[in-house]
């Protein structure tokens, strides 16, 4: 059993161990101290790392009262050891841990909200609560709540009660072990059966600020950071903000407002600007259908375009063809594909569809449509021209000789 100094004072960063035995495990080597102040991974917070003489400590679990420390090498000093652990990492894990019993306990003491799942990651840290919707004043509320408990500094006390004074706590929840029960205080306020590492005063987890939540089913997901990572976080949005106020020669307060007013005359902008191409497109229209030849009463227009946009040339050859008595053999072509649409007044008797399907080889072109109507497109860019002429070679001769 390895006695677990990070129970008996949290802040031990270095300390010495001899070491009992060390096994090899697919290519690693899981080192057992006589004691240890490395926190294995569990209850929700990750376990710390660091270093056992030169070997680093890359991950530290818990099994049958045991604490493993898995290192790539070795450490050869087995008496006496020189361990030490990464502080940075684990005051931040202390920091954030501890934020998680304030906040759940704000939810529990305002809303009665209990906390039904807890993830520590990298980055934000999560709590499940059970309210399934839930406003922004609960969350402002619970918020603000939280960090009086940090401002005004509680003492966070381990106790290790027996069974008769446990059943007089009044806990927040029930304890998951049935032995060796540790309970959390935080200075009357709060009491939650815990095994991991907290700051001994409140102040320091510094400041709680919510980022986000969602609903999920029955419950809410609070994502939030403490201390240093709500700091990083302010850090960079506080960046964010600057960068857009300057862009937008703006104080910070406004910046929401500029950026909304820009979104807004953006749309306006795209609304006046289709409005003026449809009517663009009107001219356009008019113009190709007075330019056209004039075969037996039948008007056809043949036009290739270079880099045309194609949902706006079907959008042109539908607009012509609403006139009676024209065909329209259009093709617009970049460096990669050429496309086609061919289409006609509804009262002409020529099939377009079976017409695409005769010239599209030329250009290796898939596609189809109707008898009215008919648009595709192929590789063979070069024989775009040519297969439009042919389109139109075969009206003249099979529909208009
Ligand atoms: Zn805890």
């Amino acid at each position: 059993m390895t006695k677990k100094l990070y129970h008996e004072n949290v802040y031990l960063k270095e300390f010495t161990a001899d070491i009992l035995s060390i096994l090899e495990k697919e290519g690693k080597y899981h080192v057992i101290l006589d004691q240890s102040a490395f926190y294995p991974e569990g209850g929700g917070q990750p376990h710390d790392q660091g270093w056992i003489e030169d070997s680093e400590v890359e991950y530290v679990y818990e099994e049958n009262h045991q604490i493993y420390h898995v290192v790539n090498i070795p450490p050869e000093k087995l008496i006496h050891a020189k361990c030490k652990i990464d502080w940075k990492r684990r005051f931040d894990h202390m920091q954030q841990h501890l934020g998680q019993h304030i906040l759940s306990s704000a939810f529990d003491k305002l809303f009665d909200a209990a906390t039904v799942g807890f993830h520590l990651g990298t980055e934000y840290i999560t709590i499940d609560i059970t309210l399934g919707n839930i406003t922004k004043q609960q969350i402002e509320k619970a918020e603000y709540l939280s960090n009086q408990v940090i401002w005004n500094n509680l003492h966070v006390k381990q106790l290790y009660p027996d069974p008769e004074t446990l059943k007089a706590l009044p806990l927040r929840k029930q304890p998951k072990v049935t032995e060796n029960i540790r309970i959390v205080e935080i200075d009357q306020v709060d009491y939650s059966p815990c095994g991991g590492t907290h700051p001994s005063q409140t102040g320091e987890v510094g400041i709680i600020k919510i980022r986000r939540w969602e609903k999920i089913r029955d419950t809410t997901r609070i994502e939030f950071v403490c201390g240093n990572r709500a700091l990083k976080d302010y850090t960079w949005k506080n960046d964010q903000i600057n960068t857009l106020s300057n862009l937008f020669s703006v104080k910070d307060q406004d910046t929401q407002i500029a950026v909304e007013k820009m979104y807004s005359e953006n749309q306006t902008m795209k609304k006046d600007l289709k409005s003026m191409h449809d009517q663009l497109m009107v001219y356009e229209a008019k113009a190709l259908y007075d330019q056209a030849e004039v075969s037996k009463t039948v008007r056809i227009i043949h036009r290739v375009f270079e880099q045309r946009d194609f949902g706006e040339l079907r959008q042109l050859a539908a607009k012509i063809v609403s006139n009676p008595n024209v065909v329209v053999l259009f093709g617009t072509k970049d460096n990669e594909k050429a496309q086609i649409v061919l289409s006609r007044s509804s009262e002409i008797n020529i099939n377009m569809n079976e017409l695409f399907k005769e010239i599209s080889p030329l250009i290796n072109g898939k596609g189809g449509g109707n008898p009215q109507t008919a648009q595709g497109g192929g590789n063979e860019v070069s024989n775009l021209g040519s297969s439009l002429l042919a389109a139109q070679n075969i009206i003249m001769k099979r529909y208009l000789a």
